[in-house]
């Protein structure tokens, strides 16, 4: 077994590091405060990974259907060369930057055949939870999920803005699809084929929240632990206090262990392995990991914690929320449960 990184991948952690660097705390939670995306950056940084291609979004929850997939009520039918999509999406991030957005939209019932074949796809090879469901059809649902692009100028696309408290760059938007027709060549893959390529993105979504937990406790810990360092109001640095360290010290291993189910996860996925385990585990690791880390980070600063200056509390609201999405903490314990232990499903 090697748990060392590749040269590459040490390369790849230093740049990044020394990119966002550059930028600072301060500017992320100038730019999460006013809900804007890092312009800057994109100008930078994006044009050669971006080059020839648009940014889109992806859009699955809806109000009535929450975390089972299977409740889908956005459909889009068929009428000649055209589809038309009707139904509501919401907590859809980024609409505003975004060129087209990525729909999942009910495109008719499957035969008790297609259905069991789609159903064993995404539980035996794929083996994500589906954005919760645990990638197993519900006894009641044969519905046959297809992905769409749209664009977000779509005649029939209402786009509203959905305020959240959290500070976060990106915005989040409900989308009303009122009779919205696009070509035959929005379809995605497959008619009826949606669940299976959904799934197919799901793993890597957990995956990247993963790393992105774990970046945001390495980061605080730092943030914390040079403060710890430094700050001295009786004798010695209050890092000296065990009920200072101790805590940062607890939170460090449960991220890195953190860290080591996200790499088991990413290694997995990129060898064509079945990593729906991991990459759940490592979701909901590391979201863990990123709030204690983020709550101690505030708990070391004292007052200094909730200060703008300090810009701690916008990383308290992107570890709160690593915890409800991509996927949620209780449908990772529902899948762990299940697939892990053989417990018997409750949902
Ligand atoms: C800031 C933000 C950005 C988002 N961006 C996007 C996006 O870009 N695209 C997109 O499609 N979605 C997006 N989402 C939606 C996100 O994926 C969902 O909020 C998340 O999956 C939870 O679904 P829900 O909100 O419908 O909760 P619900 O399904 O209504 O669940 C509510 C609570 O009940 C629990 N629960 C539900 N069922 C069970 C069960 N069987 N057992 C135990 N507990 C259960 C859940 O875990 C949760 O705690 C975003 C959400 C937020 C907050």
């Amino acid at each position: 077994m090697d748990f060392a990184e590749t040269v590459e991948h040490q390369a790849l952690r230093k740049t990044v590091a020394e990119i966002a660097g550059r930028f600072g705390g301060a500017y992320y939670a100038a730019r999460a405060q006013a809900g804007q995306p890092c312009p800057d950056q994109k100008r930078r940084w994006l044009p050669g990974i971006a080059a020839g291609t648009s940014k889109i979004v992806f859009a699955i929850t809806e109000p009535d259907a929450g975390s089972n997939t299977h409740k889908l009520s956005t459909t889009a039918s068929r009428d000649g060369d055209s589809w038309v999509l009707r139904g509501t999406k919401y907590y859809i991030s980024g609409v505003n930057e975004a060129d087209a957005i990525l729909v999942v939209a009910r495109t008719g019932h499957a035969s008790a055949t297609e259905h069991e074949a789609t159903g064993q796809a995404a539980t035996g090879q794929h083996e994500a939870t589906g954005q919760g469901a645990t990638g197993q059809h519900s006894a009641t649902g044969h519905e046959r999920l297809s992905l769409f692009v749209v664009p977000v100028d779509a005649p029939g696309l209402e786009v509203r803005s959905l305020p959240v408290d959290l500070m976060l760059p990106e915005q989040q938007f409900t989308l009303h699809f009122d009779d919205v027709r696009v070509g035959g060549d929005a379809l995605v893959g497959a008619e009826g084929d949606g669940l299976r390529q959904v799934f197919h993105g799901l793993n890597p979504e957990r995956i990247t929240g993963a790393a992105a937990g774990v970046g945001v406790a390495r980061y605080a810990l730092g943030r914390a632990a040079e403060y710890a360092r430094t700050r001295t109001v009786w004798d010695q640095p209050i890092g000296t206090h065990q009920g200072v360290a101790h805590p940062l010290a607890q939170a460090k291993i449960e991220t890195e262990l953190a860290a080591l189910m996200t790499r088991k996860a990413a290694w997995q996925h990129d060898h064509g392995m079945s990593a729906g385990e991991a990459a759940n585990m490592a979701k909901y690791a590391a979201a863990e990991a990123a709030l204690a880390a983020v709550d101690q980070a505030i708990q070391t600063h004292g007052g200094n914690g909730v200060s703008t200056e300090y810009g701690l509390i916008p990383l308290w609201g992107l570890a709160r929320l690593l915890r409800i999405a991509p996927v949620s903490r209780d449908m990772v314990l529902n899948y762990v449960a299940q697939h892990s232990l053989g417990l018997p499903r409750s949902y």
